[in-house]
């Protein structure tokens, strides 16, 4: 067996976006090769710019919707919009990039012998009727609303990725992924924690969707990263899919109260509507993760949204690195 502390050259896919370039800045640490994929669709050159002259850092401007020839050692399939503005804008192409893109990368792990992993979401779990989310829970998903081309892209890219391991015993990792935030989320692509703190930092009314009863639990990147490398070192036999997300649980009126006094900004609230098909409910069950790989969220809120802030003051005032 593939002996994971060692050195390898490893693809990431989307490493451009927010995720991707804390896991390629991760894997390099390591001493691992990187090859970063990316269309620069919501990522861009800008979060990857400190690792453009790293001697074993390259990056390839390429859609996975199209075939990749490459030689690497691991594949870390990220590549997706993952918020609901930047996937809804394009739906079609964010099915594609799911169901699509899947079906490139595991070929190109059948031809390789080489271990993938895929980063899927709570989303599978839709506006889930159990609470917290166990893996063993089906989902309640809508297949014909706004958000489906992600939510049944990303299950159809689960089945994909079992199918592949059933069928020809492509070595599979599955993470599902819960809110993750952190420095380096786009300031305008619409997800919560980054509209709360660029409208708390410009004093500009803060937009809750709804009345704010619904609930996320919202886990920092570099938690999500930790979880990641070890569910790519586990062994073959655990697959997945695993939980990964942190448990505390928050609903979005907490959370705007709670970025509005940490910035100490003058904001106001205004309620909007909400989204169709917005889940109601959402806290991961990380007993899996906890059993399987040791781990659990070490980042709380607070001390995650501190960090987040600093990123975006600097950014707003034209001072990111
Ligand atoms: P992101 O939008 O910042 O990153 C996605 C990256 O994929 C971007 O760099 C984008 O340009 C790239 N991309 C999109 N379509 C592509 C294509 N066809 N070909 C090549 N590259 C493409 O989002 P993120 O938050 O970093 O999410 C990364 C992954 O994690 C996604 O697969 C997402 O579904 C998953 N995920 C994230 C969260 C979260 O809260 N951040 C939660 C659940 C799942
Ligand atoms: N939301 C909100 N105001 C915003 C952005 C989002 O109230 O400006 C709500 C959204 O309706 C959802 C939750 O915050 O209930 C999380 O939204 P996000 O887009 O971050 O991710 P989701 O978990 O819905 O994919």
């Amino acid at each position: 067996m593939r002996n994971y502390d060692s050195t390898r050259c490893v693809l990431v896919t989307g490493g451009a976006g927010f995720v991707g370039s804390h896991l390629c800045e991760r894997l390099l640490a390591c001493g691992h090769e990187v090859l970063c994929v990316d269309n620069l669709f919501t990522g861009s050159k800008r979060n990857i710019a400190h690792l453009l002259a790293h001697p074993r850092f390259e990056f390839l401007r390429h859609d996975v919707t199209f075939p990749l020839y490459v030689e690497v050692d691991e594949i870390w399939n990220l590549a997706c919009p993952a918020s609901p503005v930047h996937y809804q804008h394009d739906p079609v192409q964010t099915t594609k990039t799911s169901v699509i893109g899947a079906i490139n990368m595991l070929g190109l792990a059948k031809r390789l012998r080489c271990r993938i992993l895929q980063a899927s979401t709570s989303e599978v779990y839709g506006d889930p009727s159990i609470h917290p989310q166990p893996e063993q829970y089906w989902g309640n998903v809508n297949c014909i609303g706004p958000r489906s081309c992600y939510d049944e892209g990303k299950r159809c890219a689960e089945t994909l990725f079992f199918d592949y391991q059933r069928q020809h015993d492509v070595d599979i990792k599955v993470a599902r992924i819960f809110n993750t935030y952190g420095p380096r989320m786009h300031p305008n692509d619409g997800r919560v924690v980054s509209n709360f703190i660029v409208q708390a930092l410009q004093g500009s009314p803060i937009t809750i969707y709804g009345e704010g009863q619904q609930t996320r639990s919202f886990c920092y990147v570099d938690d999500l990263i930790e979880g990641f490398l070890k569910l790519m070192a586990a062994p073959k036999g655990f697959t997945g899919p695993v939980n990964l997300g942190n448990p505390g649980e928050f609903t979005i009126r907490e959370l705007a109260e709670k970025v509005i006094a940490m910035v100490g900004s003058k904001s106001t609230i205004q309620f909007l509507p909400l989204p169709a098909d917005d889940p109601r409910q959402r806290k991961p069950d990380i007993s899996q993760a906890r059993a399987q790989l040791g781990w659990e969220p070490q980042i709380a809120l607070d001390q995650g949204l501190q960090k987040t802030i600093a990123y975006f003051e600097a950014l707003l005032s034209g001072k990111a690195g």
